[in-house]
């Protein structure tokens, strides 16, 4: 099995007439205020967006609004739980089916061990698609740091219900399952590559303090002070900018998995938003 990569077949003159149209789309779109109100800056290349707003959309899955907190999302996670435990699986043949189905979600996005591969080989212009890029951090998530997918499913479901309270569809867009969907994937698939350890080690070296010359020569330049310093050694991970298409995938994948276990209508439970409601000191679902 191997790791997909996009088809590079695409001719000089296709390649030339996509440039042409983009810089073309990018001087008429500039032209134009961003779509967040009360923003009034210019859009940023094709985005509906200005600069700060399109950043923070790639960033956080949402140009504008709050964000989901760790500790709500624990919260959730415990009300799914006793949700689960408690109202949606009554009976011991109920809890059986579950556990297969839960476990068969689970397969389907076990990816291959060899899938970890080093860092740079993402950094590289290797021409792997975002599924592949995603199955990557799937694979340190999983076969390296020996982590749960059943974590990162039910962190799926956790953020998917914190919609369902916080995220309002966002102005000037089409489309409000992908939009949605947009924002969950980017806060499951974070989740997920935040507890890859997919790092490279960076060296850098810090001044510790300053040696003066022993011989004060003639020649100001070796009268100088001369810099001590000490190797340190720092773990960097993908920037956010690079980030966000990868973390989307995963979350593309998650979602999948979670389908495959649940189907689509459990967010539809009443008592499980009850008790979400309740987790999350909200007086009711909005
Ligand atoms: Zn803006």
């Amino acid at each position: 099995m191997h790791l997909p990569r996009t088809g590079q077949n695409r001719s000089e003159a296709s390649i030339r007439q996509r440039r042409n149209k983009l810089i073309s789309d990018k001087a008429t779109n500039s032209s134009k205020p961003c779509v967040i109100s009360g923003c009034d800056r210019h859009r940023y290349c094709v985005s509906t967006y200005c600069n700060t707003h399109a950043q923070r959309y790639r960033r956080y899955g949402r140009a504008k609004g709050p964000l989901p907190t760790e500790g709500e999302l624990r919260s959730i996670e415990g009300a799914f739980k006793e949700w689960l435990d408690q109202d949606h699986l009554a009976t011991d043949q109920q809890r059986q089916a579950f556990k297969l189905a839960w476990a068969s979600g689970q397969k389907t996005i076990t990816t291959n061990p060899a899938f970890a591969l080093p860092f740079f080989r993402l950094e590289g212009n290797e021409g792997f698609t975002r599924q592949a890029k995603g199955w990557v951090i799937l694979s340190h998530y999983f076969h390296v740091q020996r982590h749960s997918l059943s974590d990162a499913m039910l962190r799926l479901m956790a953020v998917r219900v914190w919609t369902e309270f916080f995220w309002q569809m966002p102005e000037g867009r089409r489309g409000l399952t992908k939009e949605r969907n947009y924002f969950v994937h980017t806060w499951a698939g974070y989740y997920v590559l935040r507890n890859s350890g997919f790092t490279k080690s960076k060296t850098e070296e810090k001044i510790i303090g300053w040696e003066r010359p022993w011989y004060i020569s003639d020649d100001p330049a070796r009268n100088r002070p001369k810099p001590i310093t000490e190797k340190t050694i720092k773990k960097v991970g993908l920037t956010p900018f690079k980030a966000g298409p990868i973390v989307r995938a995963i979350g593309k994948e998650l979602q999948g998995a979670v389908d495959h276990a649940m189907g689509t209508t459990w967010i539809n439970d009443a008592r499980l938003l009850k008790r979400a409601a309740d987790a999350l000191g909200q007086p009711h679902h909005k």
